[in-house]
């Protein structure tokens, strides 16, 4: 292999290079290795296949450059001898190519790295090209003889190392630094590209091929003229390869962008589009959302395939809104955006969604259901002088402001009435609402339905803000709730309705009485009932005559310590109302096992009574239902003369509440209500 023949009977051939087939071959192994490197950029990525296939992909476009640009190379060296291939070792010649780039690749993407693997992925993947090289010249069958000059072989493997070395270091840290532009990338491919041409080529300088004294040199150009075949078979079969893998990574960019930035059920771009794009240009924006109220709700009542119909409903008719440079995002589960960078479009943006509103005043049929679409759009412009996310949070201190009610209104943000910080305002001012008469009661009478007499009031709360005007208790309950502040304002509520009950009855009223409202997670507190005790004892109130009103969310911690409490307040003489009932999850089996004196059943199935058949033999059953356990049933939400008589017809032992008798009222207004409006029919 390292000896030279005896010169009496051999010639030394001196070959030629085909410029433009070396050129070839350079180009192939770079885009090769660009390939590969672009393959394994994915494995960082969140990708959508698993990251081994990534690095199975890298070493096949790897390997198969390395491999060909052997092949493309032995055939730009020109020979005047004829000249074949071994196609077993052929084969073989790939193995060294794939395996070291499989290892190399491997290697530099362990987050462990350090120089030590630097230089073995080097050292592997040198070792690999040199390797694929020296196979592949055994797979030659010609009539010419070669020897090695061992200083060349030493070296061409250097170079392969070390190249391969400079190339996988380069590669690995400029990831790490995070600058993996296309620029990196190519100069890398490069590097990668040269390690294995220059390898090659060194190689080849050390290779001196002999020629039997006795063969004919016939034709100058043979071996040319015998692997110009092979040569194109080659770059079309590895150029094509190289594409498909290329598109691959093109492919699976796309998936991750169109999963990164697209919502899946709608296909509109999403949240984090919309971050992007705000971010991309500094001039006037507006936004428009909408924002569709008791989504989570609607997926319970409905289930999901209905909420998705509904979904794509909204969807589909938002994207019917034509204004030019536009984009509509869906921004939440339950939340929809417009976005234009156009100053002069607000007022285009608010008439769209004016008609929008005005397309969802019906009910939408989905699954035989009428969905009646309980949303608000909140319209905010920033100027290029405005933080951007001020755009959205201008947006959601509309859609969060209390004086919004989900009707389908299309609000503009206005920086006086809108104050984004409204949870807190409420939390910092509670204590002196409380101390300053700031917070009141009213009063809504219950109605006996045989008699028409005042059976008596249930006590709600009121909020005169000094900042927002009358608040419901719809939009400070839940937020005092949710910072603890509940129990506190449930005491004072306890104190000031049995005050006023107290009051009544000094008035001669002896037979009202009071129904309180009790947040479901005060019901099961020691506190309530030693208050509960203290406010009986100092107003000299007798416990019957006070009802709590409680509703299922007290159960749903623990129904067992639910009763107990129950229990509890019956022992002390307190009548205990089940509020709401109907619009919880699993009504029927919580009323059987409370012992409570007294079932509300909820407004809602009240409200196509007696219009619609089916609603009204609802209506009658729970009634009927609730009457059969022995129960006090309270119809709540009476609104109209029809549903008056329809209810005193089916049941004579009814009580009534609505606004058909009287709306919540102050204790001032009480007797003058009655004046006037007492008897009912
Ligand atoms: P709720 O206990 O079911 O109270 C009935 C609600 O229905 C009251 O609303 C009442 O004004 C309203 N209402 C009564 N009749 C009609 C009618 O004919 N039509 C219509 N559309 N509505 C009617 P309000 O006062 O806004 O209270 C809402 C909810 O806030 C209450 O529902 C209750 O859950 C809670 N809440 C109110 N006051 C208090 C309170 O003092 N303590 C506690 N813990 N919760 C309270
Ligand atoms: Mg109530
Ligand atoms: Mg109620």
């Amino acid at each position: 292999m390292y000896t030279q023949p005896d010169l009496k009977y051999f010639i030394v051939l001196n070959g030629e290079y085909d410029w433009p087939i070396v050129f070839l071959s350079i180009l192939i192994v770079c885009f090769a290795s660009y390939v590969a490197i672009s393959m394994n950029d994915r494995i960082q990525k969140n990708s959508f296949f698993d990251r081994k296939i990534w690095i199975s992909l890298a070493s096949a476009a790897m390997g198969f450059g390395i491999w060909s640009m052997h092949f493309v190379g032995m055939g730009a060296y020109m020979l005047p001898v004829s000249m074949s291939y071994d196609h077993s070792l052929t084969i073989l010649s790939m193995i060294p190519a794939f395996g070291a780039s499989f290892l190399a690749f491997y290697l530099a993407n362990r987050s462990d790295k350090s120089w030590f693997l630097y230089v073995l992925s080097g050292f592997i993947m040198g070792v690999g090209i040199s390797g694929m090289h020296y196979i592949g010249m055994e797979s030659m069958i010609m009539d010419a003889k070669f020897v090695y000059n061992p200083l060349f072989v030493f070296l061409s493997i250097g170079i392969a190392i070390l190249a391969s070395f400079v190339a996988l270091y380069i590669f690995s840290t400029s990831r790490k630094k995070q600058m993996q532009g296309r620029l990196m990338k190519m100069l890398t491919a490069i590097l990668l590209g040269l390690a294995v041409t220059s390898m090659h080529y060194t190689a080849m300088l050390g290779t001196t091929f002999y020629l039997n004294r006795n063969y004919l040199i016939t034709n100058s150009t043979t071996h040319q003229m015998d692997t110009a075949f092979l040569i194109t078979g080659i770059c079309i079969g590895v150029v094509s390869l190289l594409v498909l893998l290329m598109l691959s990574v093109f492919l699976d960019r796309y998936i991750d962008y169109r999963v990164s930035f697209f919502d899946t059920r709608t296909k509109l771009p999403n949240a984090r589009l919309y971050e992007k794009t705000l971010r991309q240009t500094s001039s006037t924006k507006s936004l428009a959302v909408w924002q569709i109220n008791n989504f989570e709700k609607m997926n319970m009542i409905y289930g999901y395939q209905s909420s998705d119909e509904l979904v794509d409903f909204i969807a589909e008719t938002l994207q019917k809104v034509r204004i030019p440079q536009i984009t509509l995002y869906r921004l939440k589960d339950n939340q929809f955006a417009f976005l234009t960078n156009r100053s002069d479009q607000l007022e285009q943006l608010k008439q769209a969604m004016l008609e929008v509103s005005e397309s969802w005043s019906n009910p939408v049929v989905i699954a035989d259901n009428h969905i009646m679409i309980e949303g608000v759009c909140a319209i905010s412009t920033i100027t290029p002088k405005d933080d951007i996310r001020d755009l959205y949070n201008y947006a959601l201190s509309v859609l969060e402001h209390p004086t919004t009610v989900f009707q389908r209104e299309v609000m503009l943000y206005d920086p006086i009435i809108h104050t984004y910080s409204f949870d807190h305002k409420i939390m910092e001012g509670i204590d002196r609402a409380m101390a300053e008469n700031q917070l009141f009661l009213v009063y809504q009478p219950k109605i006996c339905a045989e008699t028409t007499s005042i059976s008596g009031f249930e006590a709600l709360i009121r909020w005169q803000h000094p900042e927002y005007g009358l608040l419901s208790p719809i939009v400070f309950i839940p937020i005092l709730e949710r910072f603890k502040r509940m129990r506190d304002l449930t005491d004072w509520i306890i104190k000031k309705a049995c005050s006023q009950l107290r009051v009544w009855q000094e008035n001669g009223h002896l037979e009202w009485n009071m129904a309180i409202n009790i947040p479901g997670e005060y019901v099961s507190s020691s506190r309530l009932v030693g208050v509960l005790q203290h406010v009986i004892k100092e107003t000299q109130l007798d416990a019957q005559r006070i009802e709590l009103e409680i509703t299922e969310t007290s159960f749903v911690e623990s129904i067992d310590t639910a009763i107990y409490s129950i229990e509890t307040f019956r022992s002390l003489g307190f009548k205990v109302a089940l509020d709401d009932f109907g619009t919880g999850v699993s009504s029927l089996s919580y009323l059987k096992q409370m012992p409570i004196t007294t079932l509300k059943i909820d407004k809602t199935f009240i409200d196509h009574v007696p219009g619609s058949e089916k609603d009204a033999a609802i209506l009658k059953a729970i009634i009927d239902l609730g009457q059969s356990l022995n129960l006090t049933v309270v119809i709540e939400g009476i609104e109209t003369k029809e549903q008056y008589s329809f209810l005193t017809k089916h049941s004579s032992a009814l009580l009534l509440q609505g606004y058909y008798f009287a709306k919540p009222m102050v204790a001032d207004e009480i007797e003058e209500w009655i004046k006037h409006n007492h008897p009912l029919i």
